[in-house]
């Protein structure tokens, strides 16, 4: 299998392999089987939640693509392709990291074009609605400048609501949408459901309303089919808990009941026996300004035995970890609890999680579930090793790390160092600490996510160097560690700025947060030479003079994130974010950009997925599941769009 398939834009696109999957018995590859059929039914539902015209543009572009009789070999319709790949890969017309508008990359008269000479018998027009009028609403949300700018907008002083043109509010003002949840969350107790996770707020009448995500509700006949496929899934599960949990989630599905994803929650983080999980409903809330509406995302994956039991070492001594951070005592947990973490493999990514993909996961996001009954934790695996095996022979290494012996490093523990970064931070970062009673980390607002992120990291790297990591056998030598903060500081500093256009600040929460800690580190180390930049051959380089200098920074800088999460210290947050986090080195940036350009590489990845297979024949009952990899990116769009396009044009 080849790792990579394609590259437009600025994007590339990867496939994972699913390791050993034509080993497992039959009963767990249909246990994937459903579970994958139902982690891709909800693919529409992230499409109508990220713009409300973003079905539509789907259902118009592809018509075309499919039924276009002009000239195919044109610049512009290369154009046009490109942007189709782009629609696609960010699930609408919002770029997927900056949140702005894709640029449509051609004319808009020819657009026009377009339309003419494709099928007009092929395109859906919602009812009621005359076909040019359709079309033409169409032609101005993809081209008219002023209009759908951006899906998230974080810039605090203005209405976030307002200036946001996802499709989680509908004619509510910001001031309205914090009051309403305000006023819900009052009288909630101290175990309060996820308020307005799973709805769309509009208004009607000038009453507020929750439209909300169910069977037989808003997005009722994608979450129909999800439903349908759990179902099947159940008398495949691999324990009693498994199915319990799948049940609630069903149940959750039909009523929308928050209370009953808690408990589905609370089951899921116990439930640790079984090889196979998922994760399938609404879940991350970066899609919100207000953090409050969740994303339609889905994963499913099965346990990679070697590599849990390097996270597994990490859980069983958790509490180690916290005793011995450098963070006020005040904020730290007496008892860490339920700190599971095992290292996974992928077999299907859906909804926000395809095609750009995480590398590791820690739910349940409800603070009072993890902080009474834990969290999971899990890094996985064959994603990261695409990315590796995919890294090592695109010359990035060469152009940015100072050094030979920098390079040496990397290429020798740069994939080690990496997975456990992330494990250190999915397993015992987002898991450790305190808050202060009373102290609601909403406090910290539009900051949250980067202050959070940016603890789970400092952990990582405090901890990656400290002599119990090789003690407990996890870290060779302290090579592994200085390679984790050779990679970290070039991506903090420099390479992440690829990803960045000239002129525009950093807005996506991970950046902002690696940023954060390797600008406030430069800095506070500069009287003490601790990390420098460097200038050789005309080109800039990060250079690391003292590693354990630099650790101390981190575990300094720990304490204060920890601080301010504790506290809810929102002017705090504000000031770290801002000062260190948002701004970008001009001079530095335009130099980095030019020398990626010269790479030619992408800045972003996403993955296909594997084509699953049910083999029925010749009993007529399922007796096999058979896995391939050579679908092209166009042909799986296509097919997930004609199967699995469940919704209406306008939700
Ligand atoms: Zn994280």
């Amino acid at each position: 299998m080849d790792v990579f398939a394609e590259k437009f834009a600025d994007v590339k696109i990867l496939r994972y392999s699913v390791p050993e999957f034509e080993l497992l018995d039959l009963k767990k590859k249909l246990y994937i089987y459903n579970l994958s059929q139902a982690a891709l039914c909800g693919r529409d539902i992230l499409w109508d939640q990220n713009n409300r015209y973003n079905l539509s543009v789907r259902g118009v572009l592809e018509t075309i693509w499919k039924t276009f009789k002009g000239n195919r070999e044109s610049e512009n319709f290369h154009s046009f392709e490109i942007y189709l790949k782009r629609v696609w890969f960010s699930n609408g017309i919002h770029y997927h990291y900056s949140t702005e508008k894709l640029p449509a990359g051609f004319p808009e008269i020819y657009f026009d074009e377009l339309v003419d000479q494709s099928d007009w018998d092929g395109f859906s027009v919602p009812s009621g609605t005359r076909f040019e009028f359709f079309i033409s609403e169409i032609r101005d949300v993809i081209f008219n400048r002023d209009r759908e700018v951006k899906r998230v907008n974080l810039e605090s002083d203005k209405d976030l609501i307002e200036t946001s043109s996802n499709n989680y509010y509908q004619g509510v003002s910001q001031a309205e949408a914090e009051a309403f949840y305000a006023n819900l969350k009052a009288n909630a107790g101290s175990e309060p459901v996820s308020f307005g996770l799973n709805s769309t707020l509009v208004k009607e009448n000038g009453q507020l309303v929750e439209k909300v995500w169910r069977l037989n509700g808003k997005y009722g006949k994608a979450i129909e089919q999800i439903v349908f496929w759990l179902n099947k899934a159940i008398e495949y599960a691999d324990n009693e808990l498994q199915k319990k949990y799948i049940k609630s989630l069903i149940q959750y599905y039909e009523t929308g009941d928050l209370a009953l994803f808690d408990q589905y929650s609370i089951d899921w983080v116990k439930e640790l026996a079984g090889e196979v999980d998922f994760v399938n409903g609404f879940i991350e809330v970066y899609g919100d300004p207000l953090g409050i509406k969740g994303s339609w995302e889905s994963i499913v994956n099965y346990k990679d035995t070697e590599a849990t039991k390097r996270a597994t070492i990490l859980s069983q001594n958790a509490q180690w970890f916290e005793d011995h951070s450098p963070v006020n005592p005040e904020f730290k947990k007496t008892e860490v609890k339920g700190v599971s973490a095992k290292v996974i493999n992928v077999a299907m990514l859906g909804g926000d999680c395809y095609p750009a993909t995480p590398i590791g996961i820690n739910l349940p996001n409800a603070e009072w579930i993890r902080e009474k009954h834990g969290s999971k934790s899990v890094t996985i695996e064959n994603i990261t090793q695409a990315y590796f095996l995919d890294s090592m022979n695109n010359g990035m290494l060469e152009e940015f790390a100072g050094s030979s012996e920098e390079i040496e490093r990397a290429k020798m523990y740069g994939y080690l160092a990496g997975n456990l970064h992330t494990d250190l931070h999915e397993c015992l970062g987002h898991g450790s600490g305190k808050v202060r009673d009373g102290v609601n980390t909403e406090a910290l607002k539009n900051y949250y996510s980067t202050i959070e992120e940016t603890r789970a990291d400092l952990f990582a790297l405090y901890y990656i160097m400290d002599e119990q990591m090789i003690k407990l056998g996890l870290v060779p030598s302290v090579e592994a560690a200085k390679a984790d903060f050779d990679a970290y500081l070039r991506n903090g500093l420099m390479t992440q700025l690829t990803r960045i256009e000239p002129g525009k600040d950093i807005e996506e929460s991970h950046m902002r947060n690696r940023q954060l800690i390797a600008r406030w580190v430069y800095e506070a180390g500069k009287d003490q030479n601790i990390v420098e930049f460097v200038r050789q051959n005309e080109k800039t380089f990060v250079r690391i003079n003292d590693y354990q200098k630099l650790r101390e920074l981190f575990g300094q800088l720990l304490k204060e994130i920890q601080r301010i999460k504790s506290e809810g210290d929102f002017e705090a947050a504000k000031n770290l974010v801002e000062d260190y986090a948002v701004k970008v080195d001009r001079q530095l940036h335009a130099e980095i950009l030019e020398r990626f350009k010269k790479l030619d590489l992408a800045p972003y990845a996403g993955f296909l997925n594997p084509v699953y297979e049910l083999k029925t024949w010749p009993c007529g009952t399922p007796n096999d599941v058979l896995i391939s990899y050579d679908e092209d990116y166009a042909s799986q769009m296509l097919r997930y769009s004609a199967d699995f396009g469940f919704l209406p044009m306008e939700n």
